[in-house]
């Protein structure tokens, strides 16, 4: 046996996305004791970091120390009881997901179901409001990596608000690559992970809890079910000024990772970063326009960084993909669950959201289609891209 060495890909599909050498420079660095002070000066900055990212003055802003799933039941756990009912606004595969928490938590999940593909309707969410007022939570995905769908999170959150809801937001796809206002939008619960728009490795999950949401968990008849993910005692880490004890490991190098990411993305500025999404999604959608290929959500609600692309009949989607991955290094997403065999995902998330990128992907789709015999516009689609950012600098 050798040591391991990866292939150097180009990751376009619905993340990992390309991690930036800064990123994985801090990686590398040395290892330090998860309490020494340096350590913990570092967390601090992080968390000062990812407040800075989700927009918010919340004190209980952490990492969770796993992945985008694991925030995701963080939220879960902490904020719903046995008995509780809550209400799941589903578009797409992780929304089912959410329910699998409410359930696992002893609660009722209320789904307000929609088709993949289409963003949460505001009025569908009300109408389940006011039809269950003893309702604790309102959970959605803010940005559907299945299907690159956005949904309007400050519209849900408000009607959240007036029906005396709480919120638990996805926003694993969404931080980092479109506007996210925590505070402003009056979010209670939130997570994210750092492997889409933030452009980390995977491994960590960023979350945010307001006031509200730390009072609930502060006043639980009950104990939190996972003793992993209880913020009580995560905070005791955590938290501001603490005397740090013992709770877990942190996995020590990948938060030097994570901090790097989120200077980066700091030093680029949010709005910056949501501008850069859009320009490379527009000049994408414009080259596979161009081909004759469709975009399947309708434009008020796509998603810049992860791009839902119909297969054309006759195309086999899983053979375009293994020759992108084996002639040009680029790796593209499948379809999910219904949309299986229908679609390819192409995510620009965060260092993978660049103007080289978004041509790679449009010469080699237009390359490996052609030679299949599909039934595209071929030899256009990079020269219109081109065309788009020479004029849209
Ligand atoms: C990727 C993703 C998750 C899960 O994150 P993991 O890090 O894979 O556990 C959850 N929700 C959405 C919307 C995602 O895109």
């Amino acid at each position: 046996m050798n040591s391991f060495r990866p292939p150097e890909r180009t990751l376009m599909g619905p993340g990992p996305s390309d991690v930036s050498p800064r990123v994985l420079a801090a990686l590398g660095q040395p290892t330090i004791g998860h309490l020494d002070p340096e350590f913990i000066r570092m967390m601090d900055q992080i968390k000062a970091l990812l407040q800075y990212a989700f927009q918010t003055k919340n004190e209980m802003t952490l990492a969770v120390s796993a992945p985008g799933s694991a925030g995701m039941e963080c939220c879960f756990v902490n904020l719903v009881e046995p008995g509780d009912t809550v209400i799941v606004a589903q578009n797409g595969a992780f929304g089912g997901r959410m329910k699998e928490n409410v359930e696992r938590c002893g609660a009722t999940p209320i789904m307000v179901e929609h088709a993949w593909g289409k963003a949460i309707d505001p009025n569908k969410a009300e109408d389940a409001l006011k039809a269950n007022p003893d309702a604790k939570v309102l959970a959605f995905v803010q940005a559907e990596t299945a299907t690159g769908v956005l949904s309007d999170a400050a519209a849900l959150t408000t009607l959240a608000k007036a029906h005396d809801c709480l919120t638990i937001v996805d926003s694993v796809t969404a931080l980092g690559g479109s506007p996210l206002n925590v505070d402003e939008w009056g979010i209670d619960a939130i997570y994210s992970g750092t492997q889409k728009c933030l452009s980390c490795t995977p491994g960590l999950s960023p979350v945010s809890f307001s006031d509200a949401a730390v009072e609930v968990i502060k006043n639980r008849k009950s104990k939190v079910q996972s003793w992993f993910l209880d913020l009580n005692l995560v905070m005791g880490y955590w938290g501001e000024g603490a005397k740090r004890t013992y709770h877990h490991t942190a996995p020590i190098n990948p938060l030097y990772a994570l901090h790097e990411s989120l200077l980066i993305l700091k030093e680029e500025g949010l709005e910056n970063a949501w501008a850069r999404h859009t320009r490379n999604h527009l000049a994408l959608r414009t080259g596979i326009e161009a081909m004759g290929l469709s975009l399947i959500v309708e434009e008020a609600s796509r998603l810049p960084q992860m791009n839902a692309v119909s297969v054309p009949d006759g195309v086999d989607e899983a053979a375009l993909r293994s020759e992108l991955l084996r002639d040009f290094n680029l790796e593209i997403g499948a379809g999910l669950g219904a949309l299986a065999g229908k679609i390819w995902r192409l995510g620009l998330m965060g260092h993978s959201s660049n103007p080289t990128n978004v041509l790679l992907c449009l010469g080699a789709m237009d390359t490996v289609l052609t030679s299949m015999g599909a039934n595209i516009q071929s030899g256009v689609a990079v020269e219109k891209a081109r065309a788009f950012y020479k004029s849209n600098g």
